[in-house]
């Protein structure tokens, strides 16, 4: 179709239902399906290898995302760890230090005790990626921007090294969506997302996302989804592709309100550094510009040594302690001991999610609200 991002998102994928007309994609409660006679059927088999409402969610993500193929699963981590299988033992991954804590863990103790080797490189530095690229690396894994620093990667960059020296690209877009960057026109090879998060939009279903655009690959993927068996459930697929419907106007509202937040914080005196890419003052300002229609609504700060931020954290009222983002409700995190406490204390020091770091995901409730209780939190922690 072609159609702009904002229609696709109502409009893509398998639009309704030809059977009855009806306007929304129905949920295909089904295990099997009946087949007429020996060897022939309706071209659906099964639901784990097919399933019309999962199709429709497949399809739409990947008119989204600019891809030709895409595959739904039951979680962000059950899509990871299906990409992750196309590598085998002695196969490396070299990964971005900023990275979502799960998927540290998943390489880490499922996947290194395999055989499968990881090495842990600071993507926005194109020398060091290069330098890790070794025979045996089979692919880059990034986030950008990423989890929970915001530090962003310059895609294309990363890409071009990539494909020279024939590797893949892999990029989890979760904090973005395709709303606001779409990777693969950057030349990245698989884009993963936690639908958990701003596609579902609403904090009510976790799901996970693929798409990729070489069909061998796609093949592939297809047939790990299959023979790993992770799939996403007929009425969670229902779910995100509702979620996704309204993502334009989530998105602008999270980007918008986290843009004043951002700016808030930065000039409130209490803060010791405030990290948010669409800041001027943010080192990765430049190329989130050239790589993204927004910076998003994730914003991560460290507040100054005067607050205590244990106190901070039980002081606010309209915002929500707890994991996840990418809801309509705020809610904030403490990476160190919350998403990312699976990563080991020395790795984390030295990347900077130091105890004091706090994550916000600001939501799409009144701005000024949101800042009325950060600003009695901050004060009520104050030591
Ligand atoms: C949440 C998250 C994941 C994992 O997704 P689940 O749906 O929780 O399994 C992966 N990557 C990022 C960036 C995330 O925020």
């Amino acid at each position: 179709m072609g159609y702009a991002l904002d229609s696709l998102l109502i409009h893509g994928g398998k639009d309704g239902d030809e059977t009855t007309g009806a306007v929304c994609v129905p949920i295909y409660q089904t295990s099997t399906y009946r087949q007429q006679e020996l060897g022939i059927n309706t071209g659906w088999e099964y639901s784990r290898t097919g399933n019309p409402t999962r199709a429709a969610l497949e399809k739409l993500i990947a008119e989204l995302e600019g891809g030709a193929f895409g595959l739904a699963f039951a979680s962000g981590l059950a899509a990871i760890h299906t990409v992750l299988s196309l590598f085998a033992a002695g196969d490396k991954i070299v990964l971005s230090d900023n990275i979502y804590g799960g998927t540290f863990r998943l390489l880490d103790t499922v996947l290194k005790p395999l055989g499968i080797v990881f090495e842990i490189v600071d993507t926005t530095d194109l020398d060091k990626v290069e330098a890790a690229l070794d025979e045996e690396s089979k692919a880059v894994y990034i986030e950008t921007p990423a989890n929970p620093l915001l530090s962003v990667t310059d895609i294309a960059a990363i890409a071009k090294i990539v494909k020279e020296k024939q590797k893949l690209l892999i990029v989890d877009n979760t904090f973005l969506t395709p709303y606001l960057q779409r990777p693969l026109a950057f030349g990245a090879d698989i884009v993963i997302h936690s639908g958990t998060k701003y596609l579902g939009g609403h904090s009510d279903t976790i799901a996970g996302l693929v798409v990729a655009t070489d069909p061998d690959l796609a093949k592939r993927l297809y047939y790990l989804q299959n023979a790993i068996g992770g799939i996403l459930a007929p009425w969670d697929s229902f779910l995100i592709i509702r979620g996704i419907k309204t993502l334009a106007v989530r998105m602008e509202r999270h980007v918008q309100n986290a843009q004043r937040i951002a700016k808030w914080l930065l000039d409130s005196g209490y803060v010791e550094n405030v990290y948010y890419p669409g800041l001027k003052s943010d080192p990765g300002y430049e190329i989130q510009k050239k790589q993204a229609d927004g910076p998003g609504g994730m914003i991560s700060f460290v507040l100054s040594q005067e607050y205590d931020y244990r106190i901070f954290f039980r002081s606010l009222n309209l915002i929500t302690l707890a994991e996840s983002l990418g809801g309509v409700e705020s809610l904030v995190c403490h990476p160190a001991s919350m998403t990312h406490a699976s990563i080991p204390a020395k790795i984390r020091q030295e990347v900077g999610i130091v105890d004091e770091l706090i994550r916000l995901s600001v939501g799409i409730e009144s701005v000024d609200d949101l800042i009325g209780d950060l600003k009695q939190a901050i004060e009520a922690s104050r030591k």
